[in-house]
């Protein structure tokens, strides 16, 4: 027997090494191919990631997935500054395209950059948030801090911020370039009403503060402004005292136009509650009998004959801020204003909960969902601005017509006063002095080819579209999406011309938020 001599030995490990080292070299440079060497000398303080990039291709809508071809986790505005400054000086001879990335809670794609840069918000929000007390308090945050955490910080000082979304995972940044609306917007306006100040990296890489005293129109710009003009790194946000507690009520009606005229009439008067959404149920039965756990009914007598048998419901949503030793006087302010009201008697809930357990309830939704595995579904959302004038038309003509139940996700309707929005802002608002939120959550259950599938609940979204452009109902998206420039065109309306100005003027090579698909990157060929 022969044994097998060390030189024989050493041969084959040698050439694997070499295939070993050419296989990495070619992996690299696929890696890098489409992502410019000269970047990569750029003298940043975070840092690049080439690989397991797969969580900036994905959203909530958990629908379009596009791979950058690197994510930039930054540590400074400066590092924001110089990736966008270095690809402007690259000209139209680059390809490269730059999304900042907030909580990626999009629906359908707008954070995504494909073969671009995809810039990491949350990175930045390792930043101090300073709480400025005083007659008027208001917080400095990284626009990649989660809302969540700024509740935290200021509730530390007493204080919170005035106007939220329902949920609060979700940047300061992700949520200024929409609007960011609750049931707080009929009196504070919109999160992007309660902004002093912002610190803005443009489409150029400058590094720019606005407000309504400096550079005014970059400020209004990026407000609303879909990511367009800049990426926000800083916010200065208004603050208010914080209540430790609040009252949480709801009602229910049979009749739409009855549930609309009392959450107008509420949204109208003084000394009204602080908190008002709506919620529509169609074919739910026992929903309200699930409830019971968290929600006591005012007469549990009448409650609990009260059966909603399949009909339509439309439930009122309320809360009434307060603090220790006021309860008694909050009460009596409760049942004033619900005197006015004109709800079913017997579906009066009523319950009482911590501000911050209030704030995050949908939180606490996700835990739920998530532990069923049921958090990360494809979510085919629609979320329209019904003008006040059609909302009865729309009522008629959708819930309980073309939408058929309410099982695959919530129903939301609330009106706001367009007196506390302001009209420079990018963000597109119908033609009236009140307008209704209509917010369609569903989520689709995979290959499913009934009601529940995403292709049936996107042909469901279609018919609602269709039926406001035939109905003239002077429909605004709200979290727009569009795949051509016409239909932006229709959208924007007569706001396109500014759009379009300050997209000249901010961001001409068309370099940021490519997933929003307004604007094309002009590429040379030569
Ligand atoms: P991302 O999805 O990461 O980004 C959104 C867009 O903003 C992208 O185009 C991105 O490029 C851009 N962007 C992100 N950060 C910046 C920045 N710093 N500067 C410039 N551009 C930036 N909205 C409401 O108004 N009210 C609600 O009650 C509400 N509830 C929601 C509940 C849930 C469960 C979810 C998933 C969404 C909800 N939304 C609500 C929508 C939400 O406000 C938007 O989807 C928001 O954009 C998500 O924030 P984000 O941090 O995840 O942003």
């Amino acid at each position: 027997m022969k044994f097998p001599s060390k030189q024989n030995n050493v041969l084959p490990i040698r050439s694997f090494t070499i295939l070993l080292i050419w296989c990495l070299a070619i992996k690299l440079s696929l890696c890098f191919s489409s992502f410019p060497s000269s970047l990569k000398t750029l003298n940043v303080e975070g840092h690049f990631c080439f690989d397991n990039n797969e969580f900036a291709a994905r959203d909530f809508g958990n629908r379009f997935r596009f791979l950058p071809s690197a994510v930039l986790h930054p540590k400074s505005v400066s590092d924001i500054a110089t990736i966008i400054e270095h690809i402007w000086q690259k000209g139209p001879g680059s390809k490269l395209t730059v999304a900042a990335r907030g909580h990626g809670h999009s629906l359908q794609g707008q954070a995504q950059a494909p073969q671009g840069i995809v810039i990491n918000m949350e990175s930045l929000s390792r930043q101090e948030m300073k709480v400025h007390t005083g007659r008027f308090p208001y917080v400095d945050v990284s626009a990649g801090e989660l809302w969540i955490n700024i509740l935290h910080e200021c509730l530390k000082f007493g204080l919170a911020p005035k106007s939220w979304t329902d949920y609060l995972h979700l940047t300061v940044g992700g949520t200024l370039s929409n609007a960011g609306i609750s049931g707080q917007a009929f009196r504070h306006g919109p999160q992007i009403s309660n902004v002093h100040q912002l610190e803005v990296v443009t489409g150029k890489g400058e590094v720019r503060v606005c407000s309504e005293e400096q550079n005014a129109d970059l400020f209004h710009g990026v407000l609303g402004g879909l990511g367009q003009f800049g990426i926000i790194t800083r916010a200065r946000i208004a603050l208010e005292p914080a209540p430790k507690m609040v009252k949480w009520i709801r009602v229910h009606y049979s009749d739409f136009s009855t549930f609309a005229r009392d959450q107008e009439h509420l949204i109208s008067v003084e000394n009204t509650f602080d908190y008002i959404e709506g919620l529509v149920m169609i074919n739910k039965t026992g929903l309200i009998n699930n409830w019971r756990s968290s929600f006591n009914p005012q007469d549990p007598v009448q409650a609990s004959q009260f059966k909603s048998d399949g009909r339509t419901l439309f439930c009122l949503e309320l809360t009434k801020n307060f603090n220790p030793g006021e309860a008694d006087r909050i009460d009596q302010e409760i049942e004033s204003l619900l005197s006015q009201l004109s709800y079913i008697p017997s579906t009066l809930f009523m319950s009482e909960t911590s501000y911050v357990e209030f704030l995050d309830r949908v939180h606490a939704a996700e835990l739920k969902l998530r532990s069923k595995g049921l958090w990360d579904l494809p979510h085919p959302w629609l979320n329209l601005l019904v003008p006040k004038s059609k909302i009865n038309s729309f009522a008629e003509g959708v819930l309980g017509n073309i939408l058929t139940d309410t099982n695959n996700g919530p129903v939301l309707v609330y009106p706001v006063n367009k007196s506390r929005w302001d009209n420079r802002t990018s963000v597109v608002l119908p033609e009236e002095d009140i307008f209704y939120l209509v917010a369609f959550l569903p989520q689709a259950t995979p290959l499913s080819k009934e009601n529940d599938g995403l292709e049936s609940l996107l042909s469901l979204n279609k018919r609602i579209l269709d039926y406001c452009e035939e109905a003239h109902l002077g429909v605004k998206q709200y979290l727009p999406h569009y795949t051509t420039q016409e239909e932006w065109r229709a959208h924007f309306g007569q706001q396109w011309e500014v759009l379009v100005r300050r997209k000249l003027a901010y961001d001409p090579l068309a370099i940021l938020a490519p997933g929003q698909r307004i604007f094309q990157k002009a590429i040379s060929t030569l």
